[in-house]
């Protein structure tokens, strides 16, 4: 068992790391002022891991897929006693083996990536490649925000809040560092609507072993900008915003939250740190403590438009991990919604799905102005 306790500038971390009976890695982190579990013991039996699936490249678009069949038997919806997100008390035995806990990260016993890790080979030029299929490697984690089964990220405490902030921190921190990642990104699903298997308060990490293509095409579009004007393109854009106005949702001394000029969906709203950092990792301390309240201010705000809760999809851009997209890519998030009324979801059809190509029926314009007026 590793135990840290680092007090830095930009990094003041209480965490524990521990082994899961079948191997996995598991973190602990404590909020501040709180203590660790003083006894981590995972007493189940489990299933020695099974080996990855399989990545295929797509050579008709230049992706690769991942085929990860062994997901079908993951668990799905289960009821409150069954949860494997709760604490493990008694002789009910979740994935996180103590009786209480802050945040807890641990790897996915159904990964889409992994449990193996290593280096995926660029294709050549005419779209070959040494071997097909091969492993899908990587890494796929859950975060898990809270001992309590109800409630969600919008529920959380300013302290809270701010562990988790440390967590995507260190997790980013960790696997960018692992043999053959390429990107790291965080996320939450939030909502059935949005295919949620697990109603426990938890987001995930994807330890990419290649950079998506949305991280690729973020990144061909800054790196170009980069490269004309030795400016940061989303630090351009924020400036426009903040000129303009028109769509700013929140302003804060380090992050600003607006709806962009081109959202895609009926809800988006991006929350961009003023600093160019490119990750998680390289916020300091002061932009943590802000960003942890805004962002869960943010999601309070999707709540409140409606009388039910807004199923969203929270998305953290980060850099992809080599240095020259490090210097011209910023982080942020991308949250949306597919809710376009109180009782209507929008469903990603032909243009959308097919081509990438988006049309939304309501002007960010209006997207900020009610997000604005929702009162915290
Ligand atoms: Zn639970």
């Amino acid at each position: 068992m590793v135990v840290k306790n680092i007090e830095s500038e930009t990094l003041a971390e209480h965490w524990i790391s521990h082994r899961l009976a079948d191997g996995r890695e598991s973190v602990f982190f404590a909020d501040p002022g709180s203590t660790l579990p003083q006894q981590i013991n995972d007493e189940r039996e489990l299933d020695p891991r099974g080996e990855p699936g399989e990545l295929r490249f797509d050579r008709l678009t230049g992706d690769w897929v991942a085929v990860a069949a062994h997901r079908q038997s993951r668990t799905y919806l289960p009821p409150k006693d069954q949860c494997p997100l709760c604490p493990s008390v008694g002789a009910r035995h979740s994935e996180i083996p103590a009786e209480e806990f802050d945040v807890v990260v641990f790897e996915n016993r159904f990964p889409s990536l992994g449990p193996a890790l290593g280096r995926v080979p660029a294709p050549a030029a005419d779209g070959t490649l040494p071997e097909q299929p091969l492993s899908a490697v990587g890494r796929c984690e859950v975060v898990v925000f809270t001992s309590d089964h109800a409630g969600s990220f919008g529920s959380l405490t300013d302290d809270r809040a701010r562990t988790v902030v440390d967590a995507w921190a260190h997790r980013t921190r960790e696997l960018s560092a692992m043999e053959g990642i390429e990107q790291v990104f965080i996320f939450e699903n939030r909502g059935q609507d949005i295919g949620v298997t697990l109603h426990h308060p938890h987001g995930q990490i994807y330890a990419y072993p290649y950079v998506t293509p949305t991280a690729k095409k973020i990144a061909e579009q800054a790196r170009e900008y980069y490269a004309q004007t030795q400016k940061t393109l989303l630090g351009q854009i924020l400036e426009s915003e903040i000129e303009d106005g028109s769509r700013i949702v929140a302003r804060g001394e380090h992050f600003t939250v607006f709806v962009p000029y081109a959202a895609r969906w009926p809800l988006e709203a991006h929350l961009v740190p003023h600093r160019h950092v490119p990750d998680f990792a390289a916020l300091n301390k002061e932009e943590k403590d802000e960003l942890a309240i805004m962002y869960r201010d943010l999601l309070r705000r999707f709540d409140g438009l409606y009388d039910t809760p807004t199923p969203y999809i929270a998305a953290w851009h980060q850099a992809p991990i080599n240095e020259a997209d490090r210097a011209a890519t910023r982080l942020h998030l991308q949250l949306t919604s597919p809710r376009r009324a109180a009782d209507k979801l929008k469903f990603l059809a032909g243009s959308e799905a097919a081509m990438g190509a988006f049309i939304n029926d309501i002007t960010p314009e209006q997207t900020a102005a009610r997000l604005r007026e929702v009162s915290l």
